[in-house]
């Protein structure tokens, strides 16, 4: 069954009202009439099976038939802290990433990112990145849309508020420390953020910087790793480690 976002303040008792993307989705792209009956999911963990009352070019009416608590969300959280590539690629780390259950992505710049974006192209391609973590949620089937940040440079991540757990940043020429010897450190860890570099890595100074706050450098084994193939990596071993894969 076609599964829809609605933000619990769109539900009101048995009611629902979708607008926007999700109306479309509905409307043009699957066809879906009054009668029909989709699932949908909310930003609380709640999940619904509903029935289209009615629908408009503006909004759609949905009646709620049941809900239930799903539990496909990871116990550990995850925020992914990806060095900009280029289109295509982001774009799949995106998808991959809420995949994998990552909680928050944080797009960065830094000194060997490419390309660099002026602001009318950083503005559509978060909107381009938050709708895709929307679909690539719904087609996966998780009750939470990961949320996509603003893009920041790489000196903002570090200093970002330090309550998102272990701080680990992904160095191609870290030789010693993987994410089994981290691990080992933090076994109860709650919540990780994973930083990994643009396809032209991290500078030095950067490496500096990240261990003076409190970042730890982590290898990924001897070979050099694609940006996005790293950041699928490192989720996946997170979760493995810490969380609810394997
Ligand atoms: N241009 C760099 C490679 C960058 S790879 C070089 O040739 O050395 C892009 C990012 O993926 C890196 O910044 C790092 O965060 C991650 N990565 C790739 N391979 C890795 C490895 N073996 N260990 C740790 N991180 C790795």
């Amino acid at each position: 069954m076609a599964r829809f976002f609605l933000p619990s303040r769109q539900i009101h008792a048995n009611r629902g009202t979708i607008a926007g993307q999700e109306l479309g989705h509905l409307r043009k792209v699957l066809r879906l009439k009054p009668g029909d009956r989709i699932t949908v999911f909310d930003d609380t963990g709640w999940e619904h099976e509903a029935v289209i009352c009615s629908l408009a070019a503006a909004q759609g009416e949905i009646e709620i038939l049941s809900s239930r608590q799903a539990q496909r969300e990871s116990p550990l959280q995850i925020t992914l802290a990806a060095g900009l590539t280029k289109g295509e690629k982001f774009e799949f780390v995106v998808e991959k990433a809420t995949e994998l259950g990552v909680q928050t992505i944080v797009p960065f710049t830094s000194t060997y990112a490419v390309p660099k974006l002026d602001e009318r192209k950083i503005a559509s391609r978060t909107e381009r990145w938050r709708k895709i973590a929307l679909s690539a949620a719904k087609q996966c089937g998780r009750t939470v849309v990961p949320e996509v940040l603003p893009l920041c440079t790489f000196q903002e991540l570090l200093i970002r508020p330090s309550h998102e757990g272990v701080k680990l940043f992904f160095w191609e020429q870290e030789a010693a420390q993987s994410l089994d010897d981290v691990y080992k450190k933090h076994r109860d860890a709650k919540a990780v953020t994973l930083a990994i570099g643009p396809e032209g890595g991290f500078s030095s100074a950067e490496a500096e910087l990240a261990r003076a706050q409190g970042f730890d450098s982590v290898q990924l084994g001897r070979r050099i790793l694609r940006a996005e193939t790293a950041a699928v990596t490192a989720l996946s071993l997170a979760q493995f480690l810490w969380g609810d894969l394997g």
